[in-house]
């Protein structure tokens, strides 16, 4: 992949979170590795929406959280990307928003069950940040989400959002709409009042495994690129 290519896949990140109920004005954030590079990567900018990502106004940030190239202002939670980064070389893309479902179910105190397919992507690789509600303003306030996310590859920010990573730009925005997918169908079934059994562990793994697959990912991305008004 060239740099064009991954500035490319941010744009098309940014209108698919934006489409997929991860918009909260232009709060959240979404990033990914300048390809070959481990000191610099690409965000989207503050003050815009996700959907208002352009090949043109995207940051080349370093991993001090300094702009080396593009003129717009950058988010002051940028600590989230460069901790992660720091923390987990395996990464190529970083995200954080608000989707209404993840936080409402951060806010119950639940963690979230394996009782959907988009759930059995995390069991047991869903930890919570519990520090904070405000901004992730510092470097020290990031390397507290990457302590928590450990080897996952994603987290939930109790009442506040979610955090995500990926080995592409793709992956990282796949895994977040399962997330947020996933949060609400738990809120669904938790509005019922009806405690639902779960499936044993072996099969919650087994399908788990099955969903976790890159080139799944990619296809399931470009399909929601070719759904998006042109
Ligand atoms: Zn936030």
């Amino acid at each position: 992949m060239t740099p064009d290519e991954a500035k490319q896949a941010l744009v098309e990140a940014g209108r698919i979170l934006e489409a997929h109920g991860h918009a909260d004005f232009t709060n959240g954030h979404v990033s990914v590795r300048v390809p070959g590079s481990t000191e610099h990567f690409l965000m989207k900018p503050h003050s815009i929406g996700f959907g208002e990502i352009t090949l043109d106004n995207i940051l080349t940030v370093d991993l001090d959280g300094v702009v080396v190239a593009g003129s717009g202002r950058r988010h002051s939670e940028v600590f989230i990307h460069t901790e992660v980064y720091r923390a987990r070389p395996d990464l190529a893309s970083v995200m954080h928003s608000h989707p209404a479902h993840a936080v409402a179910l951060s806010c119950t105190g639940e963690t979230l069950r394996p009782i959907s397919q988009p759930a059995a992507l995390f069991f047991e690789a869903l930890p919570t940040y519990e520090d904070e509600i405000d901004l992730i303003r510092t470097p020290e306030m990031g390397r507290g989400i990457a302590r928590v996310l450990g080897p996952h590859r994603a987290v939930l920010m109790r009442n506040h959002g979610i955090v995500v990573g990926g080995t592409s730009v793709q992956e990282t925005t796949i895994t977040a709409l399962m997330l947020e997918q996933a949060a609400m169908i738990q809120i669904l079934a938790m509005a019922t009042g009806k405690a639902a059994p779960e499936f044993s562990s072996e099969k919650v793994l087994a399908l788990r495994k099955n969903l976790n697959r890159p080139d799944q990912h990619a296809v399931n991305f470009n399909y929601l690129l070719r759904q998006l008004p042109h």
